[in-house]
């Protein structure tokens, strides 16, 4: 009997946790697997602000994805995913066709602009290391260019983050950091920089615990940046940014970078294959497939889970994808076996905020905690994120041990 074909679409934290789960659940020659990604390398997206800032180097957030995969048991294809046709169970990719049994959907997010004019074409999102690396690059050459023009153009020294949840505020603690250092680099008055960070929300990382919101900007406002709350980003121009408080009171900041963190959407892949989405996120049934579609499962950034307790769906994630990596793998494995699927039930052990290397606040196991007992734990999850998809080489390999 022909062996049944898993075709994983995307090596995030999902497909890579569901590729790793299965490899060790599944007997030898049970199932043929196959796991797509664009690059051959996994990067963690959470780590991906430190990169962008330059605190920490672009390898340091990746690793080889053969690496950490049993290649007796999962082939790994380096492609990139344009459509999934469900119809004739094929996922088109720019390199060719791929046909599967059953499917894994984790391509993960993509920036959410809602429309702002200008935002796609003048402002940088942290959604993969090739954005983080310009993110960084464009920064430092703001800051070298500065002292060699006749007429100095002061708005190279000014960094725009719209959007403070909890990537923007990561981003602005990592570049309150780097500042400094850049200053230094190139003989820049730190006095001339400017960080501002836009937010339309009456507060920063709106819903988190107040106390520790209010932390979190002394902490940020200490080491110089300037917090607009209550104000939108409403275009991004080749100038800087246009923000307003209502119709009315409309503003040009100008801005040498403006990096645009306020939000996400599931991947565009999504709503090209024809899954109905809401900001292409697919809402799974409990088993993690999609709708109407008994051979999909859809996990990560692009599936939406609802939180029964408030009846709202579940932030998405890394936390998350994980898990539902987990259940998914065990899914897998009960319908090839013609055994019964199991319901996900995301089990949230807390956030954790960093604020720079040395600082952080969050709340975990119901704790609240702040400081360097916070960022202790933020990279404590950092390498538990590590050990679980690479074991403990990956965590000697990729760990944050600079733990103090
Ligand atoms: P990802 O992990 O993003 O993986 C998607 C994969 O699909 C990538 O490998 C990508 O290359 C691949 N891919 C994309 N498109 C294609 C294509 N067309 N063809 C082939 N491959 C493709 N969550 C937390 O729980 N804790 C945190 O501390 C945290 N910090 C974050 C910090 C930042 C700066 C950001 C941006 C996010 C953070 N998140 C955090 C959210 C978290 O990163 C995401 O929820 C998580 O990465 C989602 O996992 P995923 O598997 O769906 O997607
Ligand atoms: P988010 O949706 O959590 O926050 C976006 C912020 O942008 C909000 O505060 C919103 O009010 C603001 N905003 C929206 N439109 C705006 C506008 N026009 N002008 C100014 N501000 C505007 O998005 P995110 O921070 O990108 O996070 C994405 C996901 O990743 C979330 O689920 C988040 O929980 C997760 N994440 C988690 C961590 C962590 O756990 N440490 C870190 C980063 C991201």
């Amino acid at each position: 009997m022909r062996k049944q074909k898993i075709v994983i679409l995307g090596a995030g934290y999902g497909g890579l946790m569901t590729a790793t789960q299965l490899q060790k659940g599944m007997g030898m020659n049970e199932v043929e697997i196959q796991l797509v990604n664009k690059n051959d390398y996994h990067y963690e997206t959470t780590w991906l602000h430190e990169a962008s800032a330059g605190t920490l180097h672009h390898d340091r957030v990746r690793y080889n994805i053969r690496d950490v995969i049993d290649r007796n048991k999962v082939e790994f294809i380096q492609g990139t995913v344009v459509e999934i046709k469900t119809e004739d169970k094929k996922v088109i990719l720019e390199e060719g066709e791929l046909p599967y049994d059953y499917l894994v959907v984790s391509v993960g997010a993509e920036s959410e602009t809602f429309g702002i004019k200008g935002l796609k074409e003048y402002a940088f999102s942290i959604v993969n290391v090739d954005a983080a690396r310009q993110i960084r690059e464009h920064i430092e050459y703001q800051f070298a260019t500065y002292n060699t023009e006749v007429e100095k153009k002061e708005e190279r020294l000014t960094i725009v983050v719209g959007g403070a949840g909890f990537t923007g505020i990561e981003f602005l603690g990592e570049l309150a950091n780097r500042v400094p250092e850049l200053c230094k680099e190139y003989d820049i008055d730190p006095l001339k920089v400017k960080i501002i960070c836009v937010e339309a929300a009456p507060t920063v990382l709106p819903g988190f615990d107040p106390d520790l919101v209010n932390y979190a900007m002394a902490q940020l406002e200490r080491k110089g940046v300037t917090f607009m709350i209550g104000t939108a980003v409403k275009e991004a121009t080749e100038t800087g940014i246009i923000v307003g408080k209502g119709e009315d009171e409309v503003e040009e900041i100008k801005a040498g970078t403006v990096v645009w963190a306020a939000g996400v959407r599931g991947n565009s892949i999504i709503e090209k294959s024809g899954f109905e989405a809401m900001r292409g996120r697919v809402k799974v049934q409990p088993d993690l497939r999609a709708p109407g579609h008994e051979d999909v499962f859809i996990i990560g950034d692009c599936s939406l889970v609802i939180n029964e307790e408030i009846n709202r769906p579940y932030p998405p994630t890394a936390q998350i994808a994980m898990q539902q990596g987990i259940v998914c793998a065990r899914n897998l494995l009960a319908l090839i076996r013609g055994k019964e699927l199991e319901a996900f039930k995301a089990d949230i052990k807390g956030t954790v905020c960093s604020l720079g290397e040395d600082d952080a606040i969050g709340v975990a196991f119901g704790k609240k905690m702040k400081g360097g007992t916070a960022s202790f734990m933020k990279k404590m999850i950092d390498n538990r994120a590590l050990l679980m998809i690479g074991g403990p080489s990956l965590v000697l390999k990729k760990g944050k041990f600079n733990l103090l």
